[in-house]
């Protein structure tokens, strides 16, 4: 038997949008088992989502992909996917913007586990949508049903009712 190919894809996802969603879903193509890792990145403060709620919001995203499995994780990324069996880790890039930070992760999870990153380009589609772009948009009273899943909306509606 050979042993399955796991990817981890790390990340806030607060909240998971549909540019996401399309990485996961292209990843579950390209892998036996693509788990969804949800953490807390120190260099992004001010969630707008727990932990648990996050990964409620792309479990409910994702219950259709068989291959899918959604995780918290805690301290270093690369420790928790040796936890968890994945050999690889997922990325996706929007633009030269998000590159140069991905590389030096890219090589720093490398060069401290041997475990390769592999990056999927952005949908066009997707290209503009970020957690953090779809928050400004609802905090000012704007319409983001386009950009994230139904559940992540709600959410969203909900998180701005309480005053946000
Ligand atoms: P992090 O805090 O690790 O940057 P994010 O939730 O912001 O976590 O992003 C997780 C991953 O998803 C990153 O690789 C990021 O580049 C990628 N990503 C974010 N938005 C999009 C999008 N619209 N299309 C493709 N990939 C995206």
């Amino acid at each position: 038997m050979t042993t399955p190919r796991i990817a981890i894809y790390p990340g806030s996802f607060d909240p998971l949008t549909n540019g996401h969603l399309d990485i996961i879903r292209r990843g579950a193509g390209l892998f036996d088992e693509i788990i969804v890792a949800v953490g807390d990145n120190p260099s992004k403060r001010n969630y707008w989502f727990g932990l648990e709620a996050r990964c409620e919001l792309v479990r409910s995203a994702t219950h259709g992909l068989s291959n899918v499995r959604v995780v918290s994780f805690q301290g270093l990324m690369v420790e928790a996917a040796r936890t968890l069996g994945a050999t690889a880790i997922l990325r996706g890039v929007r633009a030269l913007a998000d590159f140069d930070a991905e590389f030096r992760n890219g090589l720093a999870n490398r060069d401290l586990s041997g475990m390769e990153t592999l990056f999927l380009l952005a949908d066009p589609a997707h290209i503009f949508v970020s957690s953090s772009l779809v928050k400004e948009i609802a905090s000012n009273g704007g319409d983001v049903t386009a950009y994230v899943p139904p559940e992540a909306a709600k959410a969203i509606t909900a998180r701005c009712a309480e005053g946000g």
